[in-house]
């Protein structure tokens, strides 16, 4: 009886194990496909592949969030609506003819010479986006007005051109990697306290998780990301807020003070120390100590029209949890 318990435990660990290491090869292999897909538009275009792969990030992000739009059918996230496609005046839709679409002024393109131009087809869309860029120029410049015509919404081309930069600077679609925003060897102590009401502030939920510590232990970059804010704010202190790859952006509050150095505009990687524990906050620059020190930390969400906060608590122990096991097989 109890062997077999045991084997069925052993088998079951096997079949995790291997699940894992699938699911880990299945996402090396889409990131090599998407690689290829924006080196050849990269080809074609002479447009450097980051903007492609910020593009292609942007919009795979916001499709996760919203529900408008459909689920992505290949390895592309980038949507490119009906009319499009096949042109605003165009009777048929779904054309794929990419003569008449071209007549038509759309945007669908047949990008793998097979004759037809498929708003589903991943060497379709990203030639098509390849060719609309085209036409703006390929200089970083007319890039930005090329993408400013296409979403119109500073906020968006902002959040392209950040990924882009960020995928210049390590070459690599690979940039998931996350860290607890404290050193795990620091003494601190948190709790769920997200969705709680507070006092100051009028009607305000406590959107983000409170990280109890002494004052200057370092605070750190969750993430892979560029840093989007930095300065004074009445309710937060001193504080900083980074774009992340996913669109996520992360919250750092009542910081004591910032690293030195430390710039908006600039990239961070997961571990870069960005400034250390305090009680800023709750009034005019520079006001201190109205609270004991703790890091408060939030996250939100961008869906292309609007930002919204979520729980970051199950994320903060994901993180720890990952750390913990990363430092215990080095
Ligand atoms: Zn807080």
């Amino acid at each position: 009886m109890h062997r077999w318990l045991v084997a069925i435990w052993v088998a079951t660990m096997f079949f995790i194990a291997a699940g894992a290491a699938s699911a880990a090869e299945n996402d090396e292999a889409v990131y090599e496909q998407r690689m290829e897909l924006y080196k050849k538009a990269e080809a074609v275009s002479l447009i450097p592949w980051y903007y492609f792969a910020a593009i292609d990030q942007y919009e795979r992000n916001i499709r996760q969030v919203r529900r408008d739009l459909p689920k992505p059918t290949g390895v592309l996230g980038i949507y490119i609506k009906p009319e499009q496609w096949a042109g605003p005046l165009n009777q048929n839709p779904h054309d794929t003819n990419p003569f008449t679409i071209s007549q038509f002024g759309g945007l669908g393109t047949d990008g793998d010479g097979d004759g037809v131009a498929r708003a589903d087809d991943d060497d379709d869309v990203i030639m098509a986006i390849a060719r609309y860029l085209q036409t703006y120029g390929i200089d970083h410049r007319h890039i930005k007005i090329a993408l400013w015509n296409y979403y119109q919404r500073a906020k968006t081309v902002d959040l392209i051109l950040g990924k882009a930069k960020i995928y210049k600077k390590y070459q690599t679609l690979q940039l998931d990697e996350h860290v607890f925003p404290l050193p795990l060897r620091s003494n601190y102590s948190y709790r769920d306290t997200w969705g709680d009401a507070r006092g100051w502030g009028g009607r305000r939920i406590h959107e983000g998780t409170d990280i109890f510590a002494g004052y200057g232990v370092p605070v750190r970059s969750t993430c892979y990301g560029i840093v989007e804010l930095k300065g004074w704010n009445k309710y937060g202190g001193w504080r900083v807020g980074i774009r992340d790859i996913n669109n996520t952006y992360h919250y750092f509050a009542h910081l004591n003070g910032f690293a030195p150095g430390l710039r908006e505009g600039q990239i961070v990687e997961p571990g870069t120390v960005i400034g250390s524990v305090g009680s800023s906050g709750y009034g005019p620059p520079g006001t201190a100590g109205k609270f004991p020190p703790h890091l408060h930390y939030g996250m939100y969400k961008d869906n292309g029209y609007t930002e919204w906060s979520f729980d970051p608590y199950p994320h903060l122990k994901a993180w720890e949890r990952a750390e913990r096991q990363r430092q215990k097989r080095r």
